[in-house]
């Protein structure tokens, strides 16, 4: 904030020189018709008019005045054209030469003991000091000019050095001693009724406050000067209080007020072309953007700062807008690989979810054909269990009936034979009653084998009942029929059957029947059965072929009764 003091007193300084503006062409048509000493206040007249338009002008206005009091003695006026060839390069920032002049005007002013002069210069010698950051001459030279301006009494110029005498304690961090005298400057003000100098005070109080960390009582006092701005109309203030009113809040990190002041400010000083204004503003909104983390924007008001300040681009301020660009290309990479990272991560997250539901979908599919197989495999073994004598596995009753059927339903198209065969253990009982059941049972699993094993493929044998079998011989004779009969007779009365230490015997009787023209199934096992039974009759142990369908009796009980 300090920096803007600089401006401010330029400001200042300018605002007084525009009265001026309007005297310049008065002053040069009065020039030719006067002479002497009268001749010599109008050239220094003209000089400080001309600080408006032109420095060189002011200056070569001074130096003639400068070259005619000397000619004709006249101190004072050499006293005020040395003074104004110091104000002249004071503009043109040549300070070394403005301070010569300054000390060269002083000399004069005392050497005639006029006190007001011995008090400006020493004013000007102060600021000058000031602006060489040399304090110590500054302090020596405003405490002259200040207690000058004490002895005659003018008040304006003791507000005027209290206030320059709190820019030097200001610069030198003595933020105390500088409020001090910007409070007495205030009031010597106020005294007189100067309201743009209580502004300017009220300014500058607000500017140390906040270098104090009193940021309340700062934005008081540039509240306050901006009010009396607004009073007065002062349009260079006005927007001079905004920017720092809006600079404060920068400072207290109210982003949005800030931004809001400074846009005021911005708005009156491009209207009112206060080019010192609009730089500092520009260069808060750059530092707001920054700290925002905004760096496009930042740049940008930089760049605008700088085209303000420089003209064109310093060395410093180039150095400045690469580090800026860095920043703000950096900022963007971040963004879009931040952006390219997050598609990315979508994208990924995508084709994660896809194979996942691929993943559950296959499982369920997978899990859906494995319980259909898993119900056909169950409804088959239930099937088959269901077609199947636990006992010697061979096919039950039911299994074999619809095979039967099957071979009727051939027969009555192709009419094709076939021969049933039904045998029966003899002495069955016996086994069981000697040995025990469990012997029964095992020569039933053993006859059952082997009867598996004699018969062919297209043969089926079931366990009828007890310990009877049936066979289902397609495409066979009788004559085949008793064959395979005889063959399976002889086999399991050739084989001996050990039953611990016991070695058995089993032999079994077979009756066979054909089914060789239509009739129902029951008449055909009833057949077979009959031929068993007359086997048993004969001593068992014997193949019986079925007496043809004619001689069976009619109204005999059915095979599943018997
Ligand atoms: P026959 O020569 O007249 O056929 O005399 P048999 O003793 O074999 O005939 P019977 O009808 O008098 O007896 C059949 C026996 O078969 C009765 C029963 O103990 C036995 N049996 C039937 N089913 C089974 C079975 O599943 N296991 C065992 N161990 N014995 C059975
Ligand atoms: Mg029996
Ligand atoms: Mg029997």
């Amino acid at each position: 904030m300090r920096k803007y003091l600089h401006f401010i007193i330029l400001i200042i300084m300018i605002f007084g020189l525009r009265l001026f503006a309007g005297k310049i062409d008065e002053l040069e048509k009065k020039l030719p018709t006067v002479s002497g000493e009268e001749k010599v206040q109008i050239l220094n007249a003209l000089s400080r008019a001309n600080l408006e338009r032109s420095f060189e002008k002011a200056l070569e206005c001074a130096r003639e005045a400068l070259k005619l009091a000397q000619e004709i003695h006249d101190k004072e006026g050499k006293a005020l054209a040395l003074k104004n060839i110091g104000v002249g390069y004071y503009y043109l920032c040549d300070f070394d030469k403005a301070l010569e002049f300054y000390i060269k005007s002083l000399r004069v002013y005392e050497e005639i003991e006029d006190k007001v002069g011995i008090a400006r210069s020493s004013n000007n010698i102060g600021l000058i000091y000031w602006r060489l950051k040399n304090y110590d001459k500054a302090l020596e030279y405003n405490s002259r000019s200040l207690k000058i301006k004490k002895e005659i009494g003018d008040k304006k110029g003791i507000a005027n050095s209290l206030n320059n005498i709190g820019l030097i304690y200001m610069d030198l961090k003595n933020y105390n001693e500088a409020l001090e005298y910007y409070n007495k400057s205030l009031k010597t003000k106020e005294e007189i009724g100067d309201r743009k100098g209580i502004a300017e005070s009220l300014t500058n109080i607000g500017i140390v406050n906040s270098l104090l960390n009193n940021p309340n009582k700062a934005l008081e006092y540039l509240l306050k000067a901006l009010k009396i701005n607004e009073e007065i109309g002062d349009k260079l203030g006005i927007a001079s209080a905004l920017n720092n009113i809006g600079s404060l809040f920068r400072e207290l990190k109210m982003y949005d007020k800030a931004f809001s002041y400074l846009e005021q400010g911005l708005k009156l000083a491009e209207e009112i072309k206060a080019k010192d204004i609009i730089q500092e503003i520009y260069h808060n909104f750059s530092e707001v953007h920054s700290v925002k983390g905004n760096y496009k924007k930042a740049l940008e008001y930089y760049k605008l700062y700088s085209e303000v300040k420089d003209g064109i681009f310093t060395e410093g301020s180039s150095k400045e807008i690469a580090e800026m660009q860095t920043k703000y290309e950096t900022e963007k990479k971040e963004k879009e690989i931040g952006l390219l990272k997050k598609d990315k991560v979508i994208e990924q997250s995508r084709k994660r979810m896809f194979i996942f539901l691929l993943i559950v979908t296959l499982s369920i599919i997978a899990f859906l054909i494995y319980l259909y197989r898993l119900k056909i495999k169950m409804n088959k073994k239930l099937d088959i269990l269901s077609r199947t004598d636990p006992l010697t596995k061979l096919s039950n009753r039911r299994d074999i009936l619809e095979k039967i059927e099957m071979e009727r339903i051939r027969f009555e198209r192709y009419k094709r034979p076939f021969v049933l065969v039904l045998c029966d253990i003899d002495k069955f009982k016996n086994f069981n009653d000697k040995y025990g059941h469990n012997a029964g049972d095992s020569i039933l699993a053993s006859i059952a084998r082997l009867m598996r094993e004699t018969i062919r493929m297209q043969d089926s044998v079931c366990r009828w009942g007890g310990e009877e079998f049936l066979f289902l011989l397609p495409e066979t004779n009788l004559e085949g029929g008793r064959i395979l009969a005889e063959k399976i007779r002889n086999k399991i009365a050739d084989n001996i059957y050990h039953q611990e230490k016991h070695k058995l015997m089993v032999y079994m009787t077979f009756g066979v029947s054909e089914y060789d023209k239509v009739m129902s199934i029951d008449d055909c096992i009833k057949q077979a059965d009959n031929a068993l039974y007359e086997g048993k009759k004969k001593g068992g142990n014997q193949v019986v072929v079925a007496k043809t369908a004619a001689s069976l009796s009619q109204g005999q009980s059915s095979v599943e009764s018997r």
